[in-house]
């Protein structure tokens, strides 16, 4: 019998699932669709360099693979009932599914900051991301840009346009003692080191209480800059957050160990938009995506459900700039040109077999 399996999102989650299915021995009659709002998988994991301007968007695009089992779909999720096995988008018809995977990514978090989704810069998006790198690379001779969190992708983006920029007063905005507030204490020193050389302020202990056209207001004093980009926290796709079914507090969908939803075993969630004990990243997606295709092809199967191990992530490598770079592996903390090598090399090997 015809089964048809629906995928929401062509993400790092999204994508990762298609590709194990594809290569598999899927049983004979089964169609996959997949939908997204863009025609192409994009590298959001260097959406930092498209907003800097050092890396042209082309590089940053993926093409869907091409296979007749895939159809591809652009369009808009708008919403899913759970109930009716349902997908609806923007434009066109709803879309019925035997088996579901939710794989729509997440959005900024302002934590009820007034005017912090007016009047601030995302790189969440890749639409978003383009508005950031027209705004930031048309401030003035001089201007000031304001980096509220002092994550991954705000250290990641700050070291980034300063090397793009180097005229450019850049302020991070940090609400920890420091930041990358989770990372070994030696990285979190070099780190600051790196952007006290290189002119980079950073405010640490910061609370930004308001933002409004070119002001923030940190613990309610304003302070004038040009432009202002959030990087100060994520949570699940709204889509994902309509959901009748447990969340947390990112708004994350709560999952059987088996990565579907308790109440409704044929619908799988991955990636950012997944209840998971560890912090959201491209290379649990790809993980949880790998776990989630062996469950799926099982079901097709009608074999038992495998047992699925604990996801172990490999480590995580940060950039500063082009030439240097951090990471921690297991144990080890990696500083200097080392870290940045490697990630580049694993942004290549990405691509690679992505062809
Ligand atoms: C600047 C930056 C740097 C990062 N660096 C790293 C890193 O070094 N290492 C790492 O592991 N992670 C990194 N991350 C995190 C990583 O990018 C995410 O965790 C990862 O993209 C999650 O994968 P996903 O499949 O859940 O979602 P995504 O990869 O975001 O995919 C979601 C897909 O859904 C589509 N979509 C969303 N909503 C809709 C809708 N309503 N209708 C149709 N389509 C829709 C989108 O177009 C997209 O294709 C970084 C993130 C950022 C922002």
């Amino acid at each position: 019998m015809d089964k048809h399996i629906l995928i929401l999102g062509g993400g790092y989650g999204g994508l990762r699932i298609i590709q194990r299915l594809l290569a598999a021995n899927l049983p004979r009659y089964t169609q996959l669709t997949l939908i997204d709002r863009m025609p192409y998988h994009g590298l959001k994991t260097e959406y930092y360099a498209l907003a800097a301007g050092t890396e042209s968007e082309a590089k940053l695009r993926v093409a869907f693979p091409e296979d007749p089992r895939l159809k591809v779909q652009l369009g808009e999720v708008t919403s899913i009932d759970l109930e009716q096995n349902m997908v609806h988008l923007l434009d066109g018809d709803p879309i019925p599914y035997d088996y579901l995977i939710i794989a729509l990514g997440c959005e900024d978090k302002y934590h009820g900051v007034p005017g912090a989704d007016q009047y601030t810069h995302s790189i969440q998006t890749m639409p978003q991301t383009r508005e950031t790198y027209q705004a930031l690379n048309n401030i003035k001779p001089y201007g000031q840009v304001a980096i509220v969190g002092g994550g991954l992708s705000g250290v990641e983006l700050a070291s980034e346009l300063r090397e793009s920029r180097p005229d450019l007063n850049i302020t991070i905005y940090d609400r920890g003692e420091s930041i990358l507030n989770p990372f070994p204490e030696k990285l979190k020193r070099y780190v600051s080191q790196w952007f006290h050389e290189n002119d980079v302020d950073l405010v640490h202990k910061a609370n930004i209480t308001k933002v409004e056209p070119q002001i923030l207001f940190n613990h309610d004093q304003p302070i004038e800059v040009d432009e202002i980009v959030w990087t100060a926290g994520i949570q699940a796709s709204r889509i994902v957050q309509a959901l009748p079914v447990e969340k947390d507090s990112m708004g994350r969908v709560a999952l059987s160990p088996h990565h579907y939803l308790e109440d409704y075993p044929h619908v799988f969630v991955v990636g950012d938009c997944a209840s998971l004990p560890h912090a959201p990243s491209a290379q649990l997606a790809e993980a949880q995506g790998d776990q989630i295709a062996q469950v799926l092809l099982n079901m097709l199967h009608g074999e038992p459900l495998p047992q699925l191990p604990k996801i172990k992530l490999k480590g995580v490598l940060g950039s500063l700039g082009k030439k240097h770079g951090f990471g921690v592996m297991g144990d080890t903390t990696l500083l200097g040109r080392v870290p940045r090598v490697l990630k580049s090399g694993v942004l290549w090997m990405y691509k690679y077999h992505l062809g």
